[in-house]
């Protein structure tokens, strides 16, 4: 099952939490794991605390800091830095599921990364039962 997420700007960390319970609330799945999976190479996932949205915007602007977007980078295309960010990052992110639900910390919260934005992406979430 594919979500899709419309991102604003070039660089921004959007909540999917919700989005992802829904899908795995429709799989009728109770017992796995839950694998979330971005289908770009400049955009990627990951988890983190999703209470204070000052937590969003530090990571981004140290990331922004340490790869910064033009550093002689070789790449035609222009966005090596957003290529280099989800390297790092990582496309994916594995969420136990335990009696129907994801097993997250109070604080814990799936977030799509966009690196090279504003696009509308895509993200392959895949319900494993065991
Ligand atoms: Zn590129």
């Amino acid at each position: 099952m594919q979500i899709s997420v419309k991102t604003g700007s070039r660089t921004q960390m959007i909540d999917i939490t919700a989005k992802v319970r829904e899908v795995v609330a429709a799989s009728g799945v109770k017992e796995g794991l839950v694998h979330v999976f971005s289908m770009h190479t400049t955009g990627a996932v990951t988890i983190n605390e999703n209470a204070d949205p000052a937590v969003e915007s530090d990571i981004l602007s140290c990331i922004n800091k340490v790869i910064p977007f033009d550093d002689g980078f070789r790449h035609m295309e222009g966005n090596s830095a957003a290529h280099i960010k989800v390297s790092l990052f990582g496309p994916s992110e594995i969420i136990p599921l335990e009696k129907g639900k994801m097993v997250l910390g109070t604080w814990q919260g799936i977030f799509f990364c966009e690196f090279d934005g504003p696009r509308t992406r895509r993200v392959n979430v895949k319900i494993l039962p065991g």
